[in-house]
């Protein structure tokens, strides 16, 4: 298996790249934001309770993400790999996950991390919030609110991938293929 996280601030280009990789790589997406926002478009009591942290640009509890995560483990046993998108966002997830790659006897191969400066996530985000309609994407205070919980709470995690040697940091500037390139040439190492 090829487990990969892809990791980095909001407006990194996160989502952009996984959708090359798993093509390239015949891998699984796992996108916590995305499953998040099909359950508040499914109107589940899950989503309900997501959709006010979202709204505001904090963090879901850990549990609740983790739970998601660790279904659709269990539910695609023969698959070749995945790609994490948005998860972990904090230690309790990166060990909850350590553990349950574990038990299925796999383990995460590289964290690919995106660095991109804060002025540049700020535009990149309102532009992609005109043509979303994502909330979270609209509002400066919110997307400042993000960058804020992804430095204190999310960043550490890179201490986290180095302690096992599994950091690769990564220019998020320049074209979608520049960047896929240098993210396929990382990956053809692992
Ligand atoms: P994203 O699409 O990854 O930018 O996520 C959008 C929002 O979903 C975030 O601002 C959080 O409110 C929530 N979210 C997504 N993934 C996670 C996660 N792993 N842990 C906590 N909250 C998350």
């Amino acid at each position: 298996m090829l487990n990969l996280l892809l990791f980095g601030p909001p407006g990194a280009g996160k989502g952009t790249q996984a959708n090359l990789l798993i093509e390239k790589y015949n891998l699984m997406h796992l996108s916590t934001g995305d499953i998040l926002r099909s359950e508040i478009a499914a109107g589940t009591s899950l989503g309900l309770k997501a959709k006010t942290l979202m709204d505001r640009g904090d963090l879901v509890p850990d549990e609740v993400v983790i739970g998601m995560i660790s279904s659709k483990l269990d539910n695609n046993p023969s698959a070749n790999g995945f790609i994490f998108d948005g998860f972990p966002r904090t230690t309790a997830q990166a060990e909850a996950l350590d553990n349950m790659l574990a038990k299925k006897g796999t383990t995460i191969a590289g964290m690919l991390s995106l660095k991109v400066e804060d002025e540049e996530l700020i535009r990149r985000l309102l532009s992609r919030g005109k043509d979303s309609g994502r909330a979270d994407d609209q509002d400066e205070s919110i997307i400042a609110n993000r960058i804020n919980e992804y430095n204190t709470k999310t960043a550490p995690l890179k201490e986290y991938y180095s302690a096992q040697n599994k950091l690769s940091e990564i220019e998020g500037d320049g074209t979608i293929e520049d960047i896929s390139q240098k993210l396929y040439t990382v990956i053809d190492t692992l």
